[in-house]
């Protein structure tokens, strides 16, 4: 059975705008800025950002996030008629929650090449011989997404270098 999307390509770019802006939260908090909202009848009812460092719990994932402030939203485990958009692609327990909360369209900025479950190493979205899966839609804002990560790398291997330069300047002091 083929599954399409509900949304309009406007409706796709404002959503992911507003997972970008999530991404952004995680940014300021010196997180890798990865953004996720949850929406239902048009409208946000769970956002999320990546909190892996703040929280040092490896399961806070943005899209995790989203997920549980939706199901507290609708006080229900099924996100059934549900969209997700989020900055990069989902990865294997992302991709699990996601199938378990019966979330219906999934949509995602850039790939993940070395960790992504959603199309990069396997498609867990769409395979179905899980007893759900979804409609699966890629590259919304593709840039702007890829952008804020590549970013973010960058800066830090640069603060690293001088990290590292202030530490050699300093042993010299000694
Ligand atoms: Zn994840």
């Amino acid at each position: 059975m083929e599954k399409k999307s509900t949304l309009t390509n406007e409706e796709k770019e404002t959503f992911m705008r507003a997972a970008i802006e999530e991404a952004k939260k995680a940014q300021a908090l010196d997180e890798v800025p990865i953004g996720a909202v949850v929406v239902w009848n048009k409208k946000i009812i769970g956002r999320g950002y990546n909190l892996r460092e703040t929280t040092q719990d490896a399961t806070t994932h943005a899209e995790m996030m989203a997920i549980q402030e939706a199901c507290r939203q609708v006080n229900n485990f099924r996100l059934e008629e549900a969209q997700l958009f989020v900055t990069l692609e989902p990865c294997p327990m992302c991709s699990g929650a996601i199938l378990l909360s019966r979330i219906e369209e999934v949509y995602f900025g850039a790939y993940d090449p070395k960790a992504g479950a959603a199309g990069s190493l396997m498609n867990l979205l769409e395979d179905q011989r899980f007893n759900h899966w979804c409609y699966l839609e890629s590259r919304i804002l593709q840039e702007e997404c890829g952008q804020l990560l590549t970013t973010f790398f960058r800066e830090l291997r640069q603060r690293k270098k001088e990290e590292k330069a202030k530490r050699k300047e300093n042993n010299k002091k000694d």
